[in-house]
């Protein structure tokens, strides 16, 4: 165990804080991509005072720290994360009211999906087309989840984060710049603890059909293999899963890793694809779509951990530098 790691244990010990702590644990067992080297220190969560206590350490203590939901946005790289990972599975859900619906407050780090469909069950509409989403409530306000012509912004109306400089502060939604897959949050140290929902009184047996037909659409669109998911942003006014069927690439492998031969915008894990064999298949995309269509494809997942800083300025392209944003755009995935 690296000393780093074990100095953070001892004094969250000595704290008293909960949470599983793992040292050296490969981040592949964790992530939707199966795909991962090793976290320093992984510790799992499932009590707000637990998560904030580790954040707070992390920072006195200059060590660096990614708090992560389900890690289904992410592409972790073969050299893995230097200092702390933090699994939030904090996950309590309250109503504060009822009156021509509810306002649900819940903890960042259940799962999105099983929100919708308990919501939906119990005819609250809002968030049915969030069914099959496969991340935390977390995750999916960084990145203003969507899908099937609904968003996050739509039902969110504020939520409560730890600051970057350690205040606990609550924000409106307008306050929280979200936009097509995107958010304040990106590439930045606030940790989001909980969020409100308003949701709306609904037929139980219309939501129970709209979830249905969602179900049944992904599980006639969706790659079966481990991905995080679409892999690019849909540019303005078009389908990137278009873009890189028509330059030619379904089904192309690098390693293990391949462009989906069901849709073009997965790249799938065949088994032992490595995070640089995803990486190459990248920027091979962005390259043979530009030479196509004069595109320019932005990534949707994110880079995390140790990378070479060339290949990961190549890899993530313009992402940090002109990051585009569509507010009320919502694009069906394709
Ligand atoms: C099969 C599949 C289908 C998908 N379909 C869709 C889809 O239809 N629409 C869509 O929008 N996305 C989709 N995704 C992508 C992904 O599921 C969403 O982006 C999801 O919301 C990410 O949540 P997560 O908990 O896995 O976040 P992670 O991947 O763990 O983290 C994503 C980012 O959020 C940050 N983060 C997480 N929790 C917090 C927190 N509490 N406070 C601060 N920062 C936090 C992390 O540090 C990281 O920067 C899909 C993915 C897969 C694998």
């Amino acid at each position: 165990m690296k000393g780093m790691a074990l100095s953070l244990l001892t004094q969250a010990e000595e704290k008293g804080l909960g949470g599983r702590a793992l040292a050296d644990e490969p981040l592949a067992r964790h992530t939707s991509y199966r795909i991962g080297g090793p976290a320093d220190l992984y510790v799992v969560v499932r009590r707000e005072e637990d998560l904030l206590g580790w954040v707070t350490l992390a920072r006195k203590e200059a060590i660096s720290y990614l708090v992560m939901g389900r890690g289904t946005n992410l592409l972790v790289a073969d050299e893995g994360v230097r200092g702390v990972v933090i699994e939030n599975r904090c996950r309590e859900v309250r109503s504060l009211t009822r009156s021509e619906g509810i306002i649900l407050r819940v903890q960042t780090g259940g799962s999105l999906s099983s929100l919708a469909r308990r919501t939906a069950k119990e005819g609250l509409g809002g968030l049915e087309w969030a069914v099959g989403i496969p991340g935390t409530v977390g995750g999916a306000i960084v990145n203003n989840a969507g899908a099937y012509g609904g968003s996050i912004a739509q039902r969110l109306q504020r939520v409560t984060l730890l600051d970057s400089q350690g205040v606990l502060q609550r924000m409106a939604v307008s306050e929280l710049g979200l936009g097509y897959r995107t958010s304040r949050f990106k590439g930045e140290s606030s940790v989001i603890l909980s969020a409100d929902f308003a949701l709306l009184d609904e037929s139980r047996d219309l939501l129970s059909k709209r979830v249905a037909s969602y179900e049944k659409q992904r599980r006639k669109s969706q790659p079966k293999e481990p991905s995080a998911g679409s892999v690019f942003k849909n540019p303005e006014g078009d389908y990137a899963g278009r873009l890189i069927e028509e330059a030619g690439l379904k089904g192309d492998r690098i390693g293990d890793a391949q462009i989906s031969p069901l849709h073009a915008n997965y790249i799938v894990n065949l088994g032992q694809a490595r995070a640089r064999d995803v990486a190459a298949l990248i920027r091979l995309v962005r390259e043979r779509v530009w030479q196509k269509h004069r595109t320019l494809l932005e990534l949707e997942i994110e880079l995390v951990g140790d990378w070479e800083p060339e290949e990961l300025a190549a890899t993530i392209g313009r992402q940090h530098k002109e990051c585009r944003e569509h507010p009320n755009i919502e694009k069906e995935d394709r």
